[in-house]
C-alpha cells in the first residue's frame, strides 16, 4: 500500500513537472513568434545596417568585434522593440499572435480529450499528443512520423488512407506487450479546421481501450455459463428420477423412497443456488450505496453463533465466541453483516474436522486501539493450499467441487461476503496452513462517535 501511494505521489509530481514544461514551451513559442515576425518586418532596415557596418569596417577601420557587437544589438533591438512598429509588422505580429492563440486553443482541446489522442500534420508527422497518448506510447518527439509511435501496419495504413481520402477511418489494434489489450483507433481528418485555424493539424487520432469492456463481457458470459451448469446438474437428476419413477421403479416402494429423498435434496440444492444468486445480485446492486444504519458487531456475532450452535453440535464441533468488547459499533446493515459471519462460521463448520473446534474472536485492530474492528473465524480443519487463497472470493471458485456440493455449497458464499464487505468499506483476509486449519479475518471501520 505504502509503495503504491509512493508511486502515485511520484506520478503526480512527474505529471505536474510535465505540465509546467509544456507551459514553458508554449510561453517560449509565444515570445519567439512575434519577435520573428518583427524581424521579418524590419529586414530591409537590418540589411541597411549590415551594409553600413561593413562599409565602416572596410573603409573606416572599425574593429570587426565592435561591428559584430553592434550588429547583434541592432538585431535584438529590431526583434524586441515594440514601439514604432510599422503597420505591416504590426499586422504580422497580430497574425502571429492569432496563430499562437489558435494553436494554443486546439492543443488545449486535444489535451482535454478523455482518451489518448494525437494530432498529425498532412505528412503524418506528430504535431501534438495528449498525456494519455504519451502514457500509452511513451513520450515522442513532435515532428516525428506516426511510425515512431506505433509500428502497427493496420494503424499506419489507416492513417495513410485517412490523410489521402480525407475520410474517417477506424481500426482495431491488438497488443500483447506488456499486457494483452485491445484498442479502437478512430482517425478523423480535420480538413475544415485547417482552413479556419492557423497551423491546425490535418488528422486527429483517438484511442479507446476496450480491454476492460472485454474483461467484463467475458466475466458475464462465464458467470451465466457457470450458473446454468450448476442449475442443469440437479435439474437433469430430477428429470431422470421422474422418468425412472414413472417406469421401472413405479411398483418398487423401496426404490421410490430412495428416489424421492434424493429428488428432495436436489430441489433443495437448486433452491439454495437460486437464493445465493439473488443474494449476490442484490448485494452487487447496493455495493456503491454506503449503509446508513449503526450495528453492534458483538450482537451480530452472538446471534450468529447461537443460530449455528445446532449445526456445530451435529458436526461434533465446539463453537465458541471470544470477545472482551461489550459493544462494537460499525456503520452497517444488520442482515448483511449477519450474512457475512453466518457464511464464514458455516464454512468453518462445514470444512472443519469432526471433533474439532471453531473460534470466533472479536477485538480491535491494531490490538487495543480504536480504529477498526477485527473478527477472526478460525477452524482447525484440513486448511487450504496457498495457491487457492487469492481466488476463493471468485464466484463459483471451489477448492474441491465435489466436496463443496456434498456439503451443500454453491461456491457463491465468499463472493457474497466480499461484496458486502466492499459496501461496508471492510476487508477480508485469509490465512491457512495445510493440516492445521484456516482463519478468515474481517476488518471493519469503527463507527464514528
Ligand atoms: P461454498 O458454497 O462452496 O462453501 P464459498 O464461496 O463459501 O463456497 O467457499 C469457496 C470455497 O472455499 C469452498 O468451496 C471451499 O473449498 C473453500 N473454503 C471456504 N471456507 C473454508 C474453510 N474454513 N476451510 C477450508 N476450505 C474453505
Amino acid at each position: 500500500m505504502g509503495a503504491l501511494e509512493g508511486a502515485g505521489c511520484v506520478g503526480s509530481i512527474a505529471q505536474q513537472l510535465r505540465l509546467r514544461l509544456d507551459r514553458l514551451r508554449l510561453r517560449a513559442g509565444e515570445l519567439a513568434e512575434p519577435a520573428l515576425a518583427r524581424l521579418a518586418g524590419r529586414r530591409l532596415a537590418l540589411c541597411l545596417v549590415a551594409v553600413l557596418t561593413l562599409l565602416f569596417v572596410v573603409a573606416g577601420g572599425l574593429s570587426p568585434r565592435v561591428a559584430l557587437l553592434g550588429l547583434a544589438g541592432a538585431v535584438a533591438f529590431a526583434a524586441f522593440w515594440r514601439k514604432g512598429d510599422s503597420a505591416a509588422s504590426a499586422a504580422a505580429t497580430a497574425a502571429a499572435q492569432a496563430g499562437v492563440d489558435a494553436r494554443r486553443l486546439w492543443r488545449m482541446v486535444i489535451d482535454a480529450v478523455p482518451d489518448p489522442a494525437v494530432a498529425l500534420d498532412p505528412a503524418g508527422r506528430l504535431v501534438h499528443a495528449n498525456h494519455l497518448a504519451e502514457d500509452l506510447f511513451g513520450t515522442r518527439r513532435v515532428g516525428g512520423h506516426m511510425a515512431s509511435m506505433s509500428r502497427d501496419p493496420d494503424l499506419l495504413a489507416a492513417v495513410e488512407e485517412a490523410l489521402a481520402s480525407r475520410q474517417r477511418q477506424t481500426v482495431e489494434l491488438h497488443g500483447r506487450v506488456p499486457v494483452e489489450r485491445r484498442l479502437l483507433a478512430t482517425m478523423v481528418p480535420l480538413g475544415h479546421a485547417a482552413g479556419l485555424l492557423h497551423d491546425a493539424p490535418a488528422l486527429l487520432i483517438t484511442f479507446r481501450d476496450l480491454t476492460e469492456q472485454d474483461r467484463l463481457a467475458r466475466m458475464r458470459a462465464d458467470f451465466v455459463a457457470n450458473a446454468s451448469h450448476e442449475l442443469r446438474t440437479p435439474l437433469a437428476y430430477l428429470k431422470g428420477s421422474v422418468e425412472t419413477l414413472q417406469g421401472s421403479a413405479r411398483d418398487d416402494p423401496a426404490a421410490r423412497e430412495v428416489f424421492l429423498r434424493t429428488m428432495g435434496e436436489q430441489a433443495e440444492r437448486m433452491s439454495r443456488l437460486v437464493d445465493d444468486l439473488l443474494s449476490l445480485s442484490r448485494v452487487e446492486m447496493r455495493e456503491y450505496l454506503p449503509p446508513s444504519g449503526e450495528v453492534d458487531l458483538a450482537t451480530v456475532l452472538s446471534d450468529v453463533v447461537q443460530t449455528l450452535e445446532p449445526m456445530a453440535q451435529r458436526a461434533d464441533i465446539a463453537l465458541t465466541l471470544h470477545s472482551k468488547e461489550q459493544t462494537a459499533l460499525v456503520r452497517g446493515d444488520y442482515d448483511e453483516l449477519a450474512q457475512v459471519f453466518q457464511n464464514l462460521v458455516q464454512n468453518a463448520i462445514k470444512y472443519g474436522h469432526s471433533g474439532g473446534k471453531v473460534e470466533v474472536r472479536l477485538g480491535r485492530e491494531p490490538a487495543g486501539k480504536p480504529g477498526r474492528w477485527r473478527i477472526d473465524v478460525a477452524d482447525d480443519g484440513p486448511g487450504i493450499a496457498a495457491q487457492h487463497l487469492p481466488r476463493l472470493t471468485e464466484r463459483f471458485y471451489r477448492v474441491n467441487v465435489a466436496a463443496s456440493r456434498e456439503k451443500g455449497g454453491t461456491g457463491l458464499g465468499l463472493a457474497i461476503v466480499k461484496h458486502i464487505l466492499n459496501r461496508h468499506r471492510g476487508e477480508l483476509t485469509i490465512a491457512s496452513t495445510l493440516g492445521q486449519g484456516s482463519t478468515f479475518s474481517v476488518l471493519l471501520p469503527e463507527a464514528p462517535v
